[in-house]
């Protein structure tokens, strides 16, 4: 493997409090050295002036059963493909079919692949919409915890869907066993907010989905406009979201196809609550708009006025702190596995599109230029981003 030294750049790494033109030394795959005018000592050089160099991306809720249904995206897609040196699968699988993500879909990815495991049997087969949880056979925790002990090294929770048309008549009590089995295997859950695939279902209320949550739970689709979401009719934040924030329960943004809506994200900005992770929910019928990519979605969120310090924080360290892999992922550190995403940040116009079609003026982007994971640099794909 040879030794690359990135030369030039912005080192901005919120994790380590570092923002500034530092080298980045990278050896044998891993970090060797970050300082002001390292030495190339024979290995190559990339000259990185003027870009930004930041901690290996980490997109936290992705399709990526690349094949499954109209979703299943490619990890290396929304990947390094992307500029993304991590990506996680939300519930693509449940625990039978695990085996068959990791040997096909995680193994051969170039980009580190975690997902979290469906609480339902079926997963995302049947596809959205569908009563996956509705029949108490279809949550087998005992299989669930085999297959998680099996890929502790892959699973980084439990995924379940909130929803009137994944719940059915089985009310919150498919939570509530989530949440049992989260405390026995000590993983947190990943819960998808607001009623999007179906228009006669009722969600249940996010008062009483927060009610079954802990610390370290993560509530997705924080944006939603659809029903279910964050605000009440009178467009407050409903009072249990404050206290589940205070709990420490994390909230993350999980663009897709339907959950992020700029006038909903507003006014649950306005209220004081701000996301913990920001997310694609990328899949394969949203990679060409209105998601793109994760830089594209982090640059959605400096349109609606965060910095792109914080933006690098939330797909950085906080998402890292979500996947309880702060201590490997999320910061660049001499020692740890060279995972790094090269960015450009541009000056320019653009209207930034939220799922609804609403748009809002942006004027800053963010553009992937290469990746770095395991020694290797990864160019981006071709994209259709504004
Ligand atoms: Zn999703």
């Amino acid at each position: 493997m040879t030794s690359l030294l990135l030369k030039g750049g912005r080192l901005l790494d919120p994790g380590s409090g570092l923002d500034g033109w530092l080298d980045v030394g990278v050896s044998d795959g891993r970090i060797a050295a970050i300082g002001p005018d390292l030495p190339a000592d024979g290995a190559a050089v990339l000259d990185v002036k003027g870009l930004l160099v930041v901690p290996g991306l980490i997109d936290v809720h992705l399709h990526l059963m690349n094949g499954l249904g109209a979703f299943g995206a490619d990890p290396d897609v929304f990947g390094v493909g992307s500029g993304v040196t991590t990506v996680v699968d939300a519930g693509s699988t449940g625990h039978s079919l695990l085996p068959v993500f990791r040997r096909y879909i995680a193994a051969p990815a170039k980009t580190r692949v975690m997902a979290y495991v469906n609480l339902s049997t079926l997963g995302s087969v049947a596809g959205a919409g569908y009563s996956t949880l509705a029949d108490p056979r279809l949550i087998d925790e005992e299989r669930i915890e085999q297959a998680v002990e099996a890929n502790r090294d892959m699973i980084v929770g439990i995924k379940v869907m909130a929803t009137g048309a994944a719940l059915g008549p089985a009310g919150l009590e498919p939570l509530r066993r989530a949440r049992r089995l989260g405390d026995n295997l000590k993983l947190p859950l990943l819960v998808h907010i607001g009623e999007s695939w179906s228009k006669t279902a009722m969600p249940p209320s996010v008062g009483d989905v927060l009610s079954c949550l802990r610390s370290g739970d993560i509530i997705t689709h924080m944006f939603t406009a659809h029903p279910g979401g964050l605000l009440d009719s009178n467009s407050r934040l409903w009072p249990q979201v404050r206290a589940a924030r205070d709990a420490g329960v994390f909230f993350d943004v999980g663009h897709g196809l339907h959950n992020l809506n700029f006038d909903v994200a507003r006014k649950v900005l306005d209220q004081g609550l701000k996301p913990d992770g920001v997310s694609t929910d990328g899949h394969r019928g949203n990679r060409s708009g209105p998601v793109y990519d994760l830089p594209t979605t982090m640059a959605k969120l400096m349109a609606l006025g965060f910095s792109l310090s914080q933006v690098v924080e939330m797909a950085t360290v906080n998402a890292a702190r979500l996947l309880r892999r702060e201590d490997e992922l999320g910061s660049i550190r001499p020692g740890r596995a060279a995972e790094i995403s090269v960015l450009r940040l541009e000056e320019r116009e653009w209207r930034a599109i939220d799922s609804q079609k609403g748009t809002i003026a942006a004027r800053q982007a963010l553009t992937p230029v290469f990746a770095v994971r395991n020694g290797e640099i990864h160019e981006p794909l071709p994209s259709e981003r504004p």
